[in-house]
């Protein structure tokens, strides 16, 4: 899906302001990387808590709002401000950071730039609560999969860890800067409660990733998939179950036996139906599909989405947070 160099589709509101996209080495986020990519790191307790914490290294101005993240998103690290300090204390004994990112990595700004526009036209969020001002593309291909990435904020920077292969999962981060916030006030607007019932309709596997203890997280990540793997690319998500069968049906014993290999969670599922081998699998590829690919919940927000741009077109609404909390109830 090639963005780059189209004109946004929507007219942007008036007064968000486009933050500047920028191409940059956080060295104390990258030693925090580099750190976890050479394993035995136990003490850290959680990966991600590991990277929030290490962007106050240094950073004193910082430090307050890195607790207070820790603090609301990371409770089980304990006391933010000793977890903090038991990070330091790793940091303070690496001595180089890997290598600097080779010279590719400037071109990247102008690659990323237009995506960044072009997301915040569609989604429209409001400048009375959209701070960020800068978006720092962190080079980092030796620790991220190129599947896989992860953002971060710092005061109104937001930081993106994502592979240069993938620009999708770029998109998927950066969206990541004003979803969060818009299924906040969509919580407020609509009850928890609400947003519980919704997230029973996602499927199976994103349940279990996300854990069904944190609603508001699967919530927003069926948000940004849906808009970033199907909206955008323009795939109906609708068509998905039949995909899937079709696929079944050419699926060959080595194909089978590969997915056993490199895939465990496909291991741990097939475990979880007790589908000993290959046939039993294609006898109940339905009863497979429906547990944990089956996904209502991005069949509901794909037709929302829908609706959004034809409303926005015929200009009666002006921004996705709106029409969201509008029109979500009605489902
Ligand atoms: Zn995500």
């Amino acid at each position: 899906m090639k963005r780059e160099g189209k004109q946004p589709i929507y007219e942007k509101r008036e007064g968000t302001p486009v933050p500047e996209v920028i191409v940059e080495d956080i060295p104390e986020l990258r030693m925090a990387m580099g750190y976890i990519s050479n394993g035995d790191a136990k003490e850290i307790i959680d990966q991600e808590a590991f990277e929030i914490a290490s962007l106050a290294f240094h950073r004193s101005d910082a430090r307050n709002e890195i607790v207070e993240q820790l603090r609301r998103n990371k409770p089980h690290v304990g006391d933010p401000e000793q977890y903090i300090e038991k990070v330091f204390s790793i940091l303070e004994n690496i001595s180089q950071v890997s290598v600097a990112p080779d010279s590719s990595w400037e071109k990247r700004a102008e690659i990323l730039r237009p995506r960044v526009e072009a997301l915040l036209s569609y989604f429209n969020p409001s400048s009375d609560w959209y701070h960020i001002r800068k978006v720092v593309a962190l080079p980092v291909d030796d620790f991220v999969n190129v599947q896989g990435g992860r953002s971060f904020q710092r005061g109104s920077d937001w930081i993106v860890a994502s592979h240069s292969q993938n620009p999708d999962n770029f998109d998927h981060e950066f969206l990541h800067s004003f979803m969060n916030q818009i299924v906040d006030h969509l919580a407020s607007a609509i009850g928890q409660e609400k947003i519980t019932q919704l997230v029973t309709m996602a499927s199976g596997k994103l349940k279990e990733d996300y854990g069904e203890e944190c609603p508001h997280s699967i919530f927003t990540e069926e948000l940004i998939r849906t808009y970033n793997d199907y909206v955008k690319q323009k795939r109906n998500p609708q068509n998905v179950p039949q995909q899937f069968m079709e696929k079944i049906d050419t699926i060959t014993q080595k194909q089978f036996q590969d997915a056993l290999n490199d895939d465990e969670r496909f291991v741990q599922n097939l475990k979880k139906l007790n589908i000993n081998n290959f046939n039993e699998f294609k006898e109940r590829a339905k009863e497979y599909f429906d547990k944990y690919e089956k996904d209502e919940l991005r069949d509901i927000l794909f037709d929302l989405y829908k609706n959004y741009e034809e409303t926005r077109k015929r200009g009666d609404i002006e921004d996705f947070e709106s029409f969201l909390i509008q029109n979500i109830v009605n489902n």
